[in-house]
């Protein structure tokens, strides 16, 4: 193995994210949902084939296109820009100054140095600085980037500054509590171990507002 190789697997293993933004090319979207179906289709035969599977077997004859639109449609559907959900905010006519919390927000991603699944809890808190979101607007958000390759850590930090964007406040914080199956179910094998992952902005980098919300979420999840 070379020591570029080396030294990509070693990122790999650690899970080190290099940056907040997603790693996408400028010619990401220039194939349709279609055209890149099609691609892949054959790509997934292709790896397969290589493994010596029978592609004849009635079984295992819809797997390359069940996969590829899978793929494009679903678990990295979130990569298109055009599936982030639209911004319907309130005002917050009732007043409410407190801190409002969204928990055990239910989490399915993929960890982008593996490609196995990660599953676990987001939990969301803000505080309104005069504009509200529908309680379900949080879990489509938490969808939306999850449904990419990830690393936990920039799928946190993304899912608080869309939420500072749309509630036009610092104020967010999210916690992610997650098995990465990579880690669960080979490599080191480890059934038991979560990952915790948290981003706190504006106010919650506070100790106060910061301890009230880890109570309300108490991270007692179970997956
Ligand atoms: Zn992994």
């Amino acid at each position: 193995m070379s020591r570029t190789e080396d030294s990509h697997d070693e990122i790999g293993n650690n899970h080190i994210a290099t940056s907040a933004t997603n790693p996408v090319r400028k010619d990401a979207f220039d194939l349709t949902d279609d055209q890149k179906i099609e691609a892949i289709k054959k790509d997934v035969e292709s790896i397969l084939l290589t493994l010596g599977i029978d592609l004849t077997d009635d079984s295992l004859k819809g797997t390359p296109n069940r996969v590829a639109k899978m793929f494009v449609k679903e678990v990295f559907g979130g990569l298109n820009p055009n599936k982030k959900p639209g911004a319907s905010t309130f005002q917050n006519h009732y007043k409410y100054g407190e801190m409002l919390v969204e928990k055990n927000i239910t989490l399915y991603s993929t960890c982008e140095h593996h490609l196995l699944p990660i599953i676990g809890r987001a939990h969301i808190a803000y505080i309104s600085k005069g504009t509200v979101v529908g309680l379900s607007k949080m879990n489509r958000i938490v969808d939306y980037f999850a449904k990419r390759p990830q690393v936990q850590e920039r799928l946190t930090m993304q899912i608080v500054q869309e939420l500072q964007k749309v509630l036009n406040t610092e104020d967010v914080a999210c916690v992610i509590d997650a098995k990465h199956l990579c880690v669960n179910s080979r490599g080191i094998r480890d059934i038991e171990s979560s990952t915790v992952t948290s981003e706190f902005g504006g106010k919650f980098k506070e100790a106060q507002a910061r301890r009230e919300f880890l109570d309300y979420i108490k991270l007692d999840t179970k997956f």
